[in-house]
């Protein structure tokens, strides 16, 4: 796909069928399915650049088939590796357990799939054309109006489409304005004004290509998945990727008090409390030789991100012409590629432009919504 068209003026994208707000693995997804499809659509993201940032993301069974159909499962796996076990440790780096992942290729005919998030990032991104793509626009609100969705964006910016799909991840934009106007109207479940349900405080990143003659790990054509579960619920893992990369991560298991704290003191993340996280685990000892500290080094800071730290599955997903998808409607923990399986899964709608009513119901993501 060639990513050399010229933008879309600003006119030529006020008006589109399908608006996708939030340009991450879920937007960029369904606007590939929907560019197949020939069917019209156009990205909003918030950020003005895209940096390589998360750890590694892991893809099963359940989704690689939407990629063979694709014609893209040989490209994903260039920049996978296998990974046939999780092998656990304790605080002190003993061996405590093996969890065997090559029986599911046995039942499946699939491995597991283990690549950096950028990477499949990357892949998505150049199956969209630039001009489906717009960045720096930040959706603020959604109204619907004579059978019409329109989204506003900071910069004063309206988009109107058939249909609007809310891709703009856990802390959603556009479900935050589509539940004050379902509340509105006491169409709201109660369940759906509750806080997210308490999971962990992760940090994730990916070190600069290491040498294979000190971690003999990063020679093999299969992934090496070491996790060990430290003291005070912390959990630390490394795993190794293509080129000689090694992807981290360190996180702590929060009680409900600890977190409420946190998420207030969320708002406030940036460098400093990076570090101060950091200093928290890099002495700790490494399955691997050394210390959790030599990879975490090895990164640059500004690819240093957290990833997720509630967990939490909404029960309206769509309303009129709007539909939320991805962890906009169900964030998952980060455990064992729990999220992005099942955002991809609620995307893996039947690809026939058949099936889609000519005005893009979303009675399709209805179906899917039904089928899980
Ligand atoms: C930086 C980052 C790193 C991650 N790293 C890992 C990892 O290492 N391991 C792992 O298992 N999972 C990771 N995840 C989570 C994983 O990528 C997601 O669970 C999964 O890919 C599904 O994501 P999504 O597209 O639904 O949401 P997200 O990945 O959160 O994407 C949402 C997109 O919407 C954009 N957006 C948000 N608000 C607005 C708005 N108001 N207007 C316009 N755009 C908006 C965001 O900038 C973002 O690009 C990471 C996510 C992020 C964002």
């Amino acid at each position: 796909m060639s990513n050399d068209t010229a933008a879309e003026s600003i006119e030529e994208i006020q008006r589109t069928g399908v608006i996708i707000v939030g340009g991450g693995i879920s937007g960029l997804f369904l606007g590939m399915l929907l560019e197949r499809l020939e069917l019209s659509y156009h990205i909003f993201e918030r950020a003005t650049e895209v940096r390589p940032l998360g750890s590694a993301l892991t893809l099963g069974a359940n989704i690689q088939p939407a990629f063979e159909q694709l014609g893209l499962l040989e490209q994903l796996k260039a920049i996978s590796l296998p990974c046939p076990s999780l092998e656990l440790y304790s605080d002190n780096l003993e061996h405590i357990g093996s969890l065997n992942l090559e029986k599911r290729k046995e039942i499946s005919g699939y491995d597991d799939l283990i690549f950096e998030r950028s990477k499949l990032y990357s892949l998505l991104r150049s199956q969209i054309p630039d001009s489906k793509i717009s960045y720096g626009k930040r959706v603020t609100r959604l109204e619907e109006k004579d059978g019409q969705v329109f989204i506003h964006c900071a910069d004063g910016f309206v988009c109107q489409g058939d249909m609007l799909a809310g891709a703009d991840g856990a802390y959603s934009n556009v479900r935050q304005s589509l539940y004050e106007q379902l509340e509105e109207k006491g169409l709201l479940p109660k369940i759906d004004t509750e806080d997210f349900v308490i999971g962990n405080i992760v940090m994730v990143g990916v070190a600069q290509p290491l040498n294979p003659e000190k971690y003999p790990q990063l020679n093999d054509t299969k992934a090496h998945f070491s996790s060990v579960q430290g003291k005070n619920k912390q959990i630390l893992a490394l795993i190794s990727a293509p080129g000689q990369r090694v992807c981290w991560s360190i996180g702590t298991g929060l009680s409900e008090a600890e977190a409420k704290e946190k998420r207030f003191k969320n708002s406030e993340w940036g460098p400093e409390a990076n570090e101060l996280m950091i200093k928290e685990f890099e002495d700790h000892p490494s399955p691997w030789g050394g210390t959790f500290g030599d990879f975490i080094r090895m990164t640059p800071p500004h690819l240093v991100s957290r990833v997720s730290l509630e967990e939490k599955i909404f029960q309206t997903w769509f309303h009129g012409r709007t539909v939320l998808i991805g962890d906009a409607c169900h964030k998952m923990l980060t455990g064992a590629g729990l999220g992005i399986c099942m955002n991809l899964k609620t995307l893996n709608i039947p690809h026939h432009k058949q099936l889609y009513k000519p005005t893009y119901s979303p009675t399709f993501f209805l179906h899917n919504a039904k089928v899980r």
